[in-house]
């Protein structure tokens, strides 16, 4: 599957996107929204403005109520589960706030499984995995477990699952929320650096000092983007 099909350096273009939960609680309530190859994008708001919802249609995790979410081209809506599936695969990497790391397992293993359903036989999952790992400064630390890692360390061993296979889009939820302003520093600095070197990263942060550093900040307020402002690093 073709990550630019259209040739356009469009990775992201929402129409008119609503979301409605049950309830109904209207988490989106008309989102356009166009995000090209390599920007580096804050989303910001208030809790309960619809940036989760947000993260998850950019990361074909569902659905909108209405309008379209196209991701690299694709209409997320109309393609079966499983080339949404593939899509997602080879376009998007997730970092959450909780880092999702299983306990007990090593560095490696955890980023391992990362390719798991990717169907990677074991020995090279474990050097991509490695690879990965270097690639987020931790090539010192494969066999650590999360316990015997700092809070920062586990973010990069996240971050490092979420870049196997290179995706062109990496979608972080609070990447720096558990962390002490040291490690959100050190974590901003490597999706700095990815940013540079071309993926596309899109940042949710409750962090005023850390969206203001970047070239992009979208603010949503009550399911809508109410500012969308670019400047000049
Ligand atoms: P944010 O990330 O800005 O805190 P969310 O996107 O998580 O906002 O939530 C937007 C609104 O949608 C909130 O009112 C929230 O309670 C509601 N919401 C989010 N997820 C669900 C869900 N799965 N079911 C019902 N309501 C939800």
């Amino acid at each position: 599957m073709t990550t630019d099909p259209t040739g356009d350096g469009e990775l992201v273009r929402m129409c008119g996107v609503t979301k409605t939960y049950p309830g109904p609680v209207q988490a989106l309530a008309g989102v356009d929204l166009t995000i090209r190859a390599g920007e580096f994008v804050a989303i910001v708001g208030p809790s309960g403005s619809g940036k989760s919802t947000l993260l998850h249609l950019l990361g074909t995790l569902d659905e909108p109520t209405t309008g379209t979410v196209r991701i690299a081209g694709h209409d997320i809506a109309a393609l079966p589960d499983r080339a949404r599936s593939a899509l997602r695969a080879t376009t998007i990497g997730f970092v959450f706030q909780q880092f999702h790391l299983a306990a007990g397992v090593p560095a490696d293993e955890n980023v391992a499984d990362g390719l798991l359903y990717a169907g990677v036989p074991r020995r090279q999952r474990l050097r991509e995995a490695r690879e990965s790992l270097s690639r987020v400064g931790l090539a010192h630390r494969l066999g650590h477990r999360p316990n015997e890692l700092s809070g920062g360390e586990r973010q990069r061993v996240a971050i490092a699952r979420a870049l196997l296979g290179r995706p062109p889009l990496l979608l972080a939820d609070e990447p720096t929320g558990n962390l002490d302003s040291a490690a959100g520093e050190t974590i901003l600095g490597l999706l700095t650096d990815l940013h540079d070197t071309g993926t596309t990263v899109v940042v949710i942060t409750h962090d005023a000092q850390i969206a203001a550093r970047l070239p992009r900040r979208i603010a949503v307020r009550d399911g809508r983007v109410v500012t969308d402002t670019r400047q000049e690093r």
